[in-house]
């Protein structure tokens, strides 16, 4: 009698997590319906954003950038790049129009997680330390033009309000980033003075969001790309616009010619986003409550933690793995986005890959092929979300560019490529790492666009943001020469 009510109370707690995965899962759904309002509401904060400071959610921040690359660019550049999880250095010989990169080399180092931490001048410390050894280890088949100096673009992946190429003051951090003293501070100067302490002769020619350097990156193969977007630790996007657009600059541009706009879309915010009770407690439970919130629905650095918090409830509520909850589980996350990707990979009929996962992660033994079912399905549903939510925001640009296929008034698209294509450049290792993800972003896509879809490539632009800032720093050098 005790082995029967002991598998009922299994079975009966086993139904319990099932209601609460189909509960979950309507609030997460995405109907194209749905989407169509998001990309609705995407298009409308961006016209926002670019009337007034402060008009919208979204910052829409003017990157001071009005001419990309065109691939002729030459000399010896130089980039550094911070961003969510690593940082690097990296230094291209260019070619111009023949050869292109003629050599590239990069170094990358985990970011130390105190210094996310820390104050503004160990975080620039770290940063000139790692660049200048890796000047220090410059070949002979790297040479800088004659009287040229080592120009350094900067890939700076956090709101930064331009005032210049070369110069932006840190708005506020977001990735799990808390270097209180560096807001308000001008980050270039702020760089440029650790630089100088160590010696190398160098200078930051250009501060660029790494969205931003995706599109740079893009550009310089494909003169057709307009959007970029970057899926990695956090998610961002920018974009060519027209000058004339940017009515809240007033008349700090000149009225024609373009400017690219760096979106900070993950501030995105929409009654849209199919926010769930595990969204809000995730939310609240970050360093920067209240902002980021389409970058927590979507990015790398959340899209674990989500599922986790999901895992937990059902591990609490109905005893998911059995009596006990395991321990580690309570640790906020525990369970990363790379874990994630790998249970969704598994096309095993006896999901072992999850069971294997569970078992390394949180010591979960024995786990039944219901329970990896349920577990499974979490990671589908939370990576399903997200990815469709990028792909809306990303039909709501083209949508704003007038290249959505609805040829919608008013809005002039700026330079017309003689192909009649639009490339969208994706960077970041979550749209690189994560197939399904990536899967079912295309998918979406291609939902909402219907017919114009044949006009539009989304394309993986590797590094693109890396190699982005160097090739503006060449840029700038290159139109300063003229
Ligand atoms: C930052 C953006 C950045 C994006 C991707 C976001 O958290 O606010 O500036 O482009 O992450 O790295
Ligand atoms: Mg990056």
């Amino acid at each position: 009698a005790v082995t029967v009510s002991y598998r009922m109370r299994v079975r009966s707690q086993r139904h319990h997590a099932r209601s609460f995965l189909l509960e979950f899962q309507e609030a997460c759904a995405t109907p194209v319906a749905r989407l169509r309002q998001v990309v609705d509401a995407m298009a409308v904060e961006m016209h926002a954003g670019l009337v007034s400071e402060g008009g919208s959610r979204l910052k829409m921040l003017p990157s001071y950038v009005d001419q990309l690359p065109e691939g002729d660019e030459k000399g010896l550049y130089y980039a550094v790049d911070l961003g969510g999880t690593n940082f690097r250095a990296l230094r291209v010989q260019l070619g111009g129009k023949e050869s292109r990169v003629i050599k590239q080399e990069y170094e990358e180092v985990a970011i130390p997680p105190e210094l996310m931490i820390g104050t503004s001048e160990e975080l620039f410390d770290f940063i000139a330390k790692e660049l200048t050894s890796f000047v220090a280890r410059e070949g002979d088949d790297f040479q800088p033009s004659a009287g040229q100096s080592r120009d350094i673009g900067f890939t700076f992946s956090f709101p930064v309000q331009q005032t210049a190429l070369n110069s932006g003051t840190l708005l506020n951090w977001t990735k799990g980033f808390k270097v209180v003293d560096a807001i308000g501070q001008d980050v270039v100067a702020a760089l440029q003075r650790c630089i100088q302490k160590r010696g190398p002769e160098m200078r930051i020619t250009a501060l660029v969001n790494d969205a931003v350097g995706a599109l740079a990156g893009g550009r310089y193969w494909n003169e057709d790309v307009m959007i970029a977007v970057i899926l990695g630790t956090g998610t961002n996007a920018a974009y060519v616009e027209r000058a004339q657009a940017i009515s809240k600059c007033g008349s700090t541009f000149p009225k024609s010619g373009e400017m690219v706009i760096n979106m900070e879309w993950g501030n995105f915010w929409s009654s849209h986003l199919p926010r769930t009770p595990v969204d809000e407690t995730l939310d609240n439970e970050t360093m920067n409550p209240g902002e980021q919130g389409f970058e927590k629905m979507i990015s790398g650095m959340y899209l674990g933690d989500v599922v986790r918090r999901v895992l937990l409830k059902m591990a609490q509520e109905a005893a998911l793995f059995g009596p006990n909850v395991p321990r580690k589980m309570l640790e906020a996350f525990s369970l990363g986005t790379p874990d994630i990707s790998k249970i969704h990979a598994d096309e095993s009929s006896d999901l072992k890959v999850v069971g294997n996962v569970l078992r390394d992660v949180y010591g979960i033994q024995n786990t039944s092929l219901a329970v990896r079912k349920i577990v499974y399905e979490v990671c589908d549903t939370v990576a399903e979300r997200g990815a469709r939510l990028a792909a809306a925001g990303i039909v709501g640009i083209l949508k704003k560019i007038g290249r959505d296929g609805t040829h919608s008034k008013d809005v002039g698209s700026p330079v017309h490529p003689e192909s009649g294509k639009t490339v969208v450049a994706m960077d970041g290792g979550l749209y690189e790492r994560y197939s399904k993800f990536r899967a079912y972003m295309q998918a979406a896509a291609a939902e909402l666009l219907g017919d114009a879809s044949k006009d539009v490539v989304i394309e993986l632009s590797k590094d693109g943001s890396g190699i982005g800032a160097a090739l503006l720093a060449a840029s700038i050098a290159k139109n300063r020469r003229k």
